[in-house]
């Protein structure tokens, strides 16, 4: 029939990225400095209001590892992180050789638990005698935190709040764009986001003066003199200016792109409508405006799914969906904390329909490498992650495909 296969979110060069990578070969910028990196990092300001700074990196990894650094965060010292994350989240606390403390979700955005975050800074603070030196909440899926609550807390007591908006491009809290709110904002192109640049990152800073240190830190922190002189430990974490013209290129088309997630939530809203026991993951109110960037639903743990008793019968070769890179040998069938079988057969009876389905975030504090970290927990992420899958909700994602995948979802439940 010949029905390609449907992915959550692929890149898509429908901007003129070509024509800012040829002018970066035709002057021999092909170095992490240049026009494209001046004009990405401009772009992005614009895009996120005028008023704060925009550094380019090679990450979004490298973003949150800087602003971490830019905070004081150094060996000894404790950071409150969102448990319910993508790693990149909380790996760079401890590049630092600083503590990632992990604070559970609310249910209604499924991001940082305001209540918790208070709880746990007051624990840390008598269990330790020292305040965390920051706070990373993060926008799953593109949804923005409780920012008020989280800020006015940060705020009480003196902690700087790092934004991990690396999911939250173009998301908007009570009119603010996500990522210029707190102290820091941490963006991501990576090849599978709302806009990539191949691969790479940014970090919205409050000024010129945190922006330059930034710079410092991304260019191996060298001193002003005729050779190479060095009083601090630096990065080479600079944006190539190849890799900006894409940036750049994607820059015009990026407001389609957030449009297009929205419209893909708009169908999945509608079509999914009669369908009972799936929850489609929506703004809880009008203060929110989710980018979408990956549309989610809640399957109900006594949903009846075709397959069920073969899910997790098979170990699975290198990570779901093929991420890229070299997995280790899963030792096992089961882990300690995985999803509902329904969910499982869900996920492969939708592959082999040709559509690429994934389970949500393990939390962190369920990772085998934090199994000591602190975590404040409610039980609400590790619950979110048994009944939670995301679904496609990319530039190639068509009106036609929506279809297809609700018909396949409907297909799969045993009525
Ligand atoms: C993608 C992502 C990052 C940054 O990842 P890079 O691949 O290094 O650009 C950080 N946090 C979250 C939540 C992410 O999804």
């Amino acid at each position: 029939m010949g029905r390609e296969r449907i992915y959550l979110c692929l890149a898509h060069m429908s901007g003129n990225e070509e024509k800012y990578i040829k002018e970066a070969f035709d002057t021999n910028w092909v170095v992490p400095l240049g026009p494209n990196v001046n004009g990405f990092e401009e772009d992005l300001k614009q895009f996120h209001g005028g008023e704060k700074e925009v550094v380019a990196l090679s990450a979004g990894t490298a973003a949150v590892h800087l602003a971490l650094l830019a905070c004081g965060v150094g060996p000894g010292d404790e950071v409150l992180v969102q448990s319910f994350t993508f790693c990149a989240s909380s790996h760079p606390i401890t590049y630092l050789g600083a503590t990632p403390i992990f604070i559970d979700s609310e249910s209604e955005t499924w991001n940082m638990d305001p209540v918790l975050l208070e709880e746990a800074i007051k624990d840390r603070i008598e269990k330790t005698g020292k305040k965390p030196k920051a706070i990373v909440p993060v926008y799953l899926y593109g949804m923005p935190a409780k920012l008020d609550e989280i800020l006015e807390i940060a705020n009480r007591y003196g902690i700087p709040v790092v934004e991990d908006a690396a999911e939250g491009f173009g998301s908007l809290y009570d009119g603010k764009m996500c990522g210029t709110i707190g102290k820091y904002g941490v963006l991501s192109f990576n090849g599978n986001k709302m806009i990539t640049t191949s691969g790479g990152g940014a970090l919205i800073c409050p000024n010129k003066e945190a922006k330059n240190e930034i710079m410092f830190y991304a260019t191996q922190a060298r001193e002003s003199y005729p050779y190479y002189q060095h009083e601090k430990i630096g990065y080479n974490y600079r944006m190539s200016n190849i890799c900006a013209g894409i940036g750049r290129g994607q820059m015009t088309v990026a407001a389609d792109h957030v449009a297009h997630h929205k419209h893909v939530c708009d169908l999945y809203r509608e079509l999914l409508a009669d369908v009972e026991c799936v929850t489609l993951h929506e703004n809880p109110s009008k203060k929110y405006d989710s980018n979408y960037w990956l549309n989610t639903i809640l399957i109900d743990s006594d949903l009846k799914v075709v397959g069920e008793e073969l899910a997790y019968e098979e170990v699975i070769q290198g990570a779901v969906g093929g991420a890229a890179g070299v997995t280790h040998e899963s030792k096992s069938l089961h882990t300690d904390c995985e999803p509902n079988k329904n969910v499982e057969a869900m996920r492969i009876f939708l592959d082999k329909a040709g559509i690429e389905a994934r389970p949500l975030w393990k939390p962190m504090h369920k990772q085998p490498v934090y199994a000591n970290n602190p975590a404040y927990l409610n039980g609400v992420s590790e619950e979110l992650f048994k009944c939670g899958m995301c679904l496609p909700s990319g530039p190639y994602v068509t009106d036609e495909d929506v279809h297809y995948i609700v018909d396949k979802i409907k297909e799969a439940i045993i009525k």
